[in-house]
């Protein structure tokens, strides 16, 4: 055949978390994806009178569940001005991280989520609940693991589409996991992680099962879904008092950074299940009730990175990255 498939990928105007979308266009071999447009009446990015939006492509990478010369192509939004949307949160990080290059910001960021069948965590009872969370993290077995062949293959598409895949791991509530991206510079991570993203929702459609970003999916006794950012500067890598001054810029900004890390975060941070709650900032070696964590390692090294817990799984990586990059670097020596 002369023609490819390009899957057409973007972040919508829902409110209050945004949400992908897609579409397929058929482009002929040897010419580039090009601009393309939507209807964002539907999207909640324009009313039915003005309705037309624009698709600009930003990164693009082989689509793995298609194979061949198939391929993705995340988007930005724009107005068909050609000026950004006012949903187009990539463009306002691209910015932010141009200004502050010299500070070689890089994250990693470990994505958790929940997989649902109907109305219920996949392989829960239809009446009442599992046995209480304890051998579910990292754990082996029918009895306790639910889902692993989407997360394998989730796993495989990510490695075949040339992320910067890093891991996964069975999560504390049973049908939780976690996979991570990084470590590089704010916007590949952030694109990487939405097109990360998109291959989960599009690969447990197959299974009949939904991945749910939901920060408190299940109340009570239960833990939350988080996406921890883990970050350093060149600075920070190369000693630990920069590391230090990180966590307390991150202190001077907690309520901004708290009302931009994801809808529902009152009910994931609350001071129990390995968290701090939203209404104090602590930071710390090795804890993992504080709001910022120093890893040992980087204690005992003397230099490296730290981790924000704080960004619940709904979070959107660029403004994520965006407000961590502004806080810190505008404060760093
Ligand atoms: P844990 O579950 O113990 O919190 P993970 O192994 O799940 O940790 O995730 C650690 C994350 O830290 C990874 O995403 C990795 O890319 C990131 N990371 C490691 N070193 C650095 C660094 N120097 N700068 C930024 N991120 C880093
Ligand atoms: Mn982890
Ligand atoms: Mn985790
Ligand atoms: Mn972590």
């Amino acid at each position: 055949m002369s023609v490819y498939k390009a899957e057409y990928i973007w972040m919508d105007g829902a409110e209050p978390t945004q949400k992908l979308r897609c579409k397929t266009k058929i482009v002929k071999k040897g010419k580039e994806p090009p601009i393309w447009g939507f209807d964002g009446s539907s999207t909640n990015q324009a009313e039915g009178h003005a309705s037309d939006r624009v698709l600009k492509p930003v990164f693009t990478c082989p689509d793995p569940i298609r194979g061949g010369d198939d391929i993705l192509v995340l988007c930005e939004v724009l107005n068909i001005d050609m000026t950004p949307h006012s949903t187009n949160t990539r463009a306002k990080l691209t910015a932010v991280a141009e200004k502050y290059k010299s500070h070689e910001m890089w994250y990693g960021i470990e994505q958790e989520y929940t997989f649902f069948e109907g109305i219920k965590p996949l392989g829960w009872p239809d009446n009442g609940f599992p046995a209480p969370q304890f051998g579910y993290y990292c754990g082996v077995g029918a009895d306790e693991v639910f889902g692993r062949d989407i997360v394998e293959e989730h796993m495989q598409a990510c490695l075949d589409a040339g992320l910067m895949f890093e891991g996964i791991n069975a999560e504390v509530m049973p049908a939780q996991w976690e996979f991570q991206i990084g470590a590089g510079d704010p916007v590949t991570v952030s694109d990487h992680m939405w097109i990360a993203r998109w291959l989960l929702y599009r690969i447990a459609e197959n299974y009949g099962v939904s991945a749910t970003l939901a920060p408190k999916p299940v109340k009570g006794d239960w833990n939350g879904a988080g996406a921890h950012t883990n970050f350093s500067t060149k600075k920070m890598r190369e000693s630990i008092v920069a590391c230090e001054n990180a966590a307390k810029a991150l202190g001077e900004e907690h309520d901004l950074h708290i009302a931009n890390y994801g809808d529902g975060i009152e009910d994931r941070l609350t001071g129990k299940h390995e968290t701090c709650s939203y209404k104090q900032f602590k930071y710390g070696v090795s804890n993992r009730g504080a709001s910022v964590r120093i890893p040992w390692q980087v204690a005992v090294e003397g230099k490296g990175y730290i981790e924000d817990r704080r960004p619940c799984a709904n979070m959107d990586p660029y403004v994520v990255t965006r407000l961590i990059t502004n806080t810190v670097c505008s404060r760093e020596k």
